[in-house]
């Protein structure tokens, strides 16, 4: 338990408030081909091709990529002037390189399998430690927030705190994401996190009338009051 956060959030525990996110997914999500994908390598192709890019964008593009390398092995062989192709789609023509280096590292270090520790993926070439964590959850389930400036924004609208910095590197901020998480869900819940602040908790104009933690969430009660005072 985080100290000072049931007071913050009135009468309900963080869980409580990740068990109502994850209620209001189950009726609101959205589709995607890679979150149907167990296979941790489509899940590492997917987070690469996802960073800075629309998913929209990205559905095409993934799909056409992983149908043409289905394996790791497959993409270590590949040229990468074609690889530079699928990624200039995106706008990260940059990256192809790095990808590259990725599937053949795989392949001579891992036998073409990539790992479920996090040390040992942040070896990787093109694996930072969003990206390691999105693996660790999504491919292998493990249970932990996987922390980006989404995740920073919803923790700090629901408990009224400011990070410093970099928020998705503050300790607190992890530590408080980490608390709303449904144990044993951690693939549903971090999905969750992601819908909810696209669709509802939105960066500049969140959707709080609409938002099933209002009642709960210290800046949705702010703007609650505000409303009732304005009248
Ligand atoms: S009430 Fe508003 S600020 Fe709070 S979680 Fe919901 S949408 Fe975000």
């Amino acid at each position: 338990m985080v100290k000072g956060l049931k007071t913050l959030s009135g009468s309900a525990s963080p869980r409580e408030l990740g068990e109502k996110i994850l209620q209001w997914w189950y009726e609101k999500k959205r589709d995607y081909p890679w979150r149907h994908a167990t296979d941790p390598y489509m899940i590492l192709i997917a987070e690469i091709m996802l960073q800075r890019t629309r998913a929209e964008q990205v559905v095409p593009v993934y799909t056409e990529f992983v149908s043409r390398y289905p394996t790791v092995r497959d993409l270590a062989k590949a040229d990468l002037e074609e690889i530079e192709k699928y990624f200039a789609k995106l706008g990260l023509r940059w990256r192809a390189k790095k990808v590259l280096e990725m599937a053949k590292y795989v392949v001579e270090k891992f036998c073409g399998k990539l790992p479920d520790e996090e040390e040992r993926l942040l070896e990787i070439p093109a694996i930072g430690d969003y990206i390691a964590d999105a693996i660790l959850v999504f491919a292998y389930g493990k249970d932990r927030v996987v922390v980006d400036s989404n995740v920073v924004r919803i923790v700090e609208r629901l408990f009224c705190i400011r990070s410093r910095g970099e928020g998705r590197r503050n300790s607190k901020i992890r530590q408080i994401a980490n608390s709303l998480l449904v144990p044993g869900k951690a693939r549903d819940f971090n999905w969750a996190l992601i819908d909810f602040g696209a669709l509802v908790c939105r960066p500049g104009n969140p959707s709080c009338r609409n938002c099933p933690l209002q009642a709960q969430c210290c800046y949705g009660k702010q703007i609650a009051t505000r409303s009732l005072e304005g009248r």
